[in-house]
């Protein structure tokens, strides 16, 4: 079965069709993958479109379980207990 949800890192996403839970994972309180909230850490970042064709950058969380690059997690220096 299809999960409806997938990693939010990827491609660009339209604000007015994003779910109540995928707002959750913008604003770090669950998981960027997965949607939990265990060991959540800095996750790199989300983006959303903008009216004006930019686009608007969200620094998102990651959990214990799904944490897949921490080398890129440290290269910003703001890792955090
Ligand atoms: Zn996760």
């Amino acid at each position: 079965m299809a999960a409806p949800h997938t990693d939010l890192r990827t491609g660009t996403h339209d604000p007015l069709c994003l779910p109540y839970e995928s707002w959750r994972r913008l604003y770090g309180l669950a998981c960027v993958r997965c949607g939990g909230g265990r060991g959540l850490r800095p996750g790199g970042h989300a983006y959303t479109q903008h009216l004006d064709g930019g686009r608007l950058g969200w620094a998102v969380r990651i959990c214990a379980d799904c944490e897949d690059c921490p080398k890129a997690i440290e290269s910003k220096g703001e890792l955090t207990q």
